[in-house]
């Protein structure tokens, strides 16, 4: 169980589930939308994910293989919904509050990463996405 909100706290949602493979994203629409490199992120099953105020204001925003949502009041991304795996959701990890958030375990993206940022950790790291 985690529990997780965006910075105005107008947003407040609860995972009822696992958070799956943790990941370092250096892709450029994960640096733009974060505004840095990299975003870490973890994968959960969208079901498990619930509003606890329902009528908070939500934006998604396509970017091409999913939407990324963020509070309408204060641009915190929320959560990520994907387009090919609609069952799948990924949870950016600054927004988690509660719960035992996983370590990412890799690096994804590398080929797109910002000559400004460095990698100083001994994680695999892939060229692109995941397999
Ligand atoms: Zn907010
Ligand atoms: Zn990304």
């Amino acid at each position: 169980m985690f529990t997780g909100s965006c910075l105005c706290q107008a947003i407040r949602f609860e995972l009822n589930g696992e958070l799956s493979s943790p990941r370092y994203c250096h892709c450029n629409k994960c640096v733009k939308f974060s505004g840095t490199s990299p975003a870490a992120w973890a994968m959960a099953t969208s079901a498990e994910l619930s509003l606890v105020n329902p009528n908070a204001e939500v934006t998604k925003f396509n970017s091409g293989r999913g939407l990324r949502c963020f509070c309408s009041n204060c641009g915190s991304g929320v959560w990520f919904e994907s387009i090919d795996f609609p069952e799948i959701v990924g949870i950016p990890l600054g927004v988690i509050d509660e719960g035992e958030i996983p370590t990412p375990e890799q690096h994804l993206w590398v080929n797109s990463k910002p000559d400004w940022c460095t990698i100083n950790d001994e994680l695999p790291q892939r060229e692109q996405g995941p397999e």
